[in-house]
């Protein structure tokens, strides 16, 4: 049995800041009160198909019996203790299956508290080790422009300047080596030039750098590209030619997003340092982790340091990483592959968006589709396009000219169907403008 409550909007609208938004104008929010599988229901009665699995996250849908009940167990011997000193089950066998899972030479897990936080783990990790190697001119990350890496500083300092609105920070912000975006795409040929151009990077800079920070395959905030493997297998290989570390940020593509369990797969990548998030706990509670190898996790502890500095309060909480076996075990137990070659087909219906003239590119990998519009149909009014979504029965949320789903992995084709037609729908109707 549960109380009736009411959300009070008033107060949400006066003294709550959401993602990205303005205090004094705010775009309105919807009042959730529950989610169920693929259904956020709200306050006001309707039930909403999922398109976005809470941001990479969801991925076994929400209200799951297994993930609560792992949760449950969890809480009734302890929802937290500190990681300093002492250990628990949960952690160590949520670590167990991440070495198992993750490429094969990462055998060291660091546990964080949110995607960001591991990012600032693996960039720690990779100063760490240059210093221990008594290398001290490796100061700089080398990234491409369309990145995203996350909101604290030095993840912020990885992301590509004009998304992230640099010029705001500048003078706070280290500048860091900028490369070319990649332009190949994922399923068209590779183009030589792109390796060429980045191979001058390297020789221009590789003292300077500790480390080339990268979403693998999938550029997701930066621009939702999906570019070709052999740019990733190109940085590796640059990367080892010119000692400088490879850092994969899988927070959004890992645990099969991509269609392959990891996207440094596709290209058969074996980063140094990998961090993962998002979908680790299947969209419940926030837990991150950053991965490395015996050779920098060696090197950093017999440096002067000694250690990692690095040790959040919720480090290893115990609720987390509860449910993150869960969420793991879930995945693995059935056929995901399977399952999101079905997704991937159900979102060839976007296609029907090609028409539109104001769509420049449709494109789908695994179960991730993206509608582009063009750049005279301008940015989408979030605000519009998404009170249309709810008028559909439909959630989703673009950003600037990207109108994109990453379902739950549970999503039946009718649910995936109800979403395509509503994204054909507001485009035709230009219910954005
Ligand atoms: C979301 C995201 C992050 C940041 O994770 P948070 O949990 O939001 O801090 C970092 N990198 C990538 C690729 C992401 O998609």
């Amino acid at each position: 049995m549960s109380t009736k409550h009411t959300i009070d909007l008033d107060f949400d609208r006066n003294h709550i800041w959401h993602p990205y938004t303005s205090m004094t104008q705010p775009i309105p929010v919807y009042p959730v009160t529950n989610a169920n599988h693929n259904l956020i229901h709200l306050e006001t009665g309707e039930k909403l198909i999922d398109g976005m699995a809470s941001w990479w996250s969801a991925i076994h849908g929400y209200n799951h019996p297994v993930l609560n009940n792992a949760m449950t167990e969890q809480i009734n011997k302890m929802s937290h203790v500190m990681f300093g000193g002492i250990t628990h089950y949960s952690a160590v066998e949520l670590c167990k299956k991440l070495v198992a899972i993750t490429p094969e030479h990462l055998n060291k897990v660091f546990l964080a508290d949110s995607g960001s936080v591991s990012v600032e783990v693996a960039i720690k990790m990779a100063l760490q080790y240059w210093l221990s190697q008594g290398i001290n001119t490796k100061q700089k990350l080398m990234t491409p422009f369309k990145g995203y890496h996350g909101d604290t500083f030095a993840a912020m300092s990885v992301c590509d300047p004009v998304n992230s609105m640099h010029s705001l920070y500048s003078g706070f912000l280290p500048e860091h080596v900028f490369v070319p975006a990649p332009v190949s795409q994922f399923h068209d040929e590779f183009n030589q030039a792109e390796a060429d151009e980045l191979e001058h990077y390297f020789l221009k800079h590789h003292q300077h750098v500790a480390a080339f920070i990268i979403e693998p395959i999938v550029q997701n905030a930066g621009g939702m590209n999906f570019y070709h493997p052999e740019y990733l297998a190109c940085v590796r290989k640059l990367c080892t030619q010119y000692d400088v570390l490879l850092i994969c940020d899988e927070i959004a593509t890992g645990f099969g997003r991509t269609g392959i369990m990891f996207a440094v797969e596709h290209a058969n990548v074996q980063p140094d340092i990998l961090c993962i998030g998002k979908a680790l706990t299947g969209g419940t509670m926030t837990l991150s982790a950053t991965l490395t190898t015996d050779k920098i996790a060696i090197g950093i502890s017999e440096g002067e340091a000694g250690v990692l500095m690095h040790g959040p309060t919720f480090m290893g909480n115990p609720l987390a990483c509860a449910v993150a076996c869960a969420s793991i075990d879930l995945l693995l137990e059935q056929d995901w592959q399977q399952r999101i070659c079905e997704i991937n087909q159900a979102l060839q219906q976007l296609h029907q968006c090609g028409s539109l003239t104001d769509v420049v590119n449709v494109r789908t990998l695994g179960a991730i589709g993206v509608v582009e519009l063009t750049d005279e149909a301008g940015i989408v009014d979030v605000a519009k396009i998404q009170a249309y979504f709810v008028s559909q029965g439909v959630w989703i949320r673009p950003f600037g000219k990207l109108i994109y789903l990453m379902p739950p992995y549970i999503s039946d084709d009718a649910s995936i169907k109800q979403l395509c037609d509503a994204i054909y729908n507001a485009i035709k109707g230009k219910h954005y403008v």
